[in-house]
């Protein structure tokens, strides 16, 4: 197969890459190791910033996030007990965020590369770019036990923190400037009101707690647990009983509680690696940087 850029990955960032390529006439063919439902499952992103719903606008695939998603103009910061409103709009000249989960906006990209015919080919295994310094760079992959190969002029990694993109870099060709932090978020997603209408970033001596939201019937809360903590160690109560210890006591008390139907540990890294470019190979998205 041929393409002008072969990209890997398939999540948001390979996803919205091929979608605006396409607009400017640049054919590319997007690998990803999982399935269209495994993708599409995956509950990560509920808070978009103003840069990334822009490149939505732009990439044509906002309709559905402009119709259904919440724009908030602020949020609050709770500190020891006492909430702080952070006014975002009036402290950035007009940025605001935008509450529309990325399982959407996955769904919403995959709709869109299907309706211009982009091709994305899932279960792709054993993704391999090779040849990155020359001006004729391929990716080779398996697929239902067929080896396949891509020629490209370019070659994006968008395949997240732990892909084989950034790993194909020589080591002395790249920095990487990271910090892990000695604890995670517990997060669980529940069909309950939110506790208060935009998000609540909470500090107490306890730990952090982050009050969020998927929409006005699908809460998102967050509280910071040891690295060595596992889900099963937390079940739904205990979860409750720490956010809201967490939490001003007038907004603990209005806590509306329920069965948690996601819940996870995420561990938690600032990262960026310096240059994003080796030959013709691109790193985009969580593959160079986290924040
Ligand atoms: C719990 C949680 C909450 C978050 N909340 C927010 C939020 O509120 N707002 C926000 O902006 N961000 C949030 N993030 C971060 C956000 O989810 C990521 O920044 C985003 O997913 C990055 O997209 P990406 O396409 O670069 O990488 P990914 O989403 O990681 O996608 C990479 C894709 O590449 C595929 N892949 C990996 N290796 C290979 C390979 N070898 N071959 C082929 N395919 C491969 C993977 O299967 C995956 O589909 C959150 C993250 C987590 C974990």
């Amino acid at each position: 197969m041929k393409t002008k850029v072969g990209i890997i990955g398939g999540g948001p960032s390979g996803l919205l890459l091929s979608q605006l390529l396409d607009l400017k006439g640049i054919d590319s063919v997007v690998l990803e190791r999982r399935t269209r439902d495994y993708v599409l499952g995956r509950i990560r992103a509920g808070v978009l910033e103003q840069g990334f719903t822009d490149l939505m606008r732009e990439a044509g695939v906002a309709e559905r996030m402009d119709a259904e998603g919440e724009i908030h103009n602020g949020f609050e910061i709770s500190d020891m007990g006492r909430l702080h409103h952070i006014d975002l709009k009036g402290l950035t000249g007009g940025d605001t965020v935008m509450v529309y989960g990325q399982t959407e906006v996955t769904r919403d990209l995959y709709d869109a590369r299907e309706a211009r015919g982009g091709k994305v080919i899932h279960e792709a295994m054993d993704v391999q770019p090779h040849d990155l310094t020359s001006d004729a760079p391929y990716i080779t992959y398996t697929r239902d036990g067929e080896k396949c190969r891509v020629d490209c002029d370019f070659i994006v990694g968008a395949d997240g923190f732990h892909g084989v993109s950034r790993k194909s870099i020589p080591e002395d060709q790249i920095t990487e400037y990271e910090k892990v932090y000695p604890f995670g978020w517990l997060g669980i997603l529940s069909e309950t009101k939110p506790v208060h209408p935009e998000l609540i970033y909470a500090r107490s001596e306890r730990g952090f707690a982050l009050c969020s939201l998927r929409s006005q019937v699908l809460s998102r809360y967050y509280v910071q647990v040891p690295l060595d903590d596992k889900v099963e160690d937390w079940s739904d109560e205990r979860f409750w009983d720490e956010l809201k210890a967490r939490l001003p006591e007038d907004v603990a008390a209005k806590l509306e509680t329920g069965p948690s139907i996601e819940k996870s540990i995420a561990p938690l890294r600032s990262f960026v690696c310096e240059p994003m470019r080796y030959g013709n190979l691109f790193l985009a998205g969580d593959a160079a940087h986290i924040v």
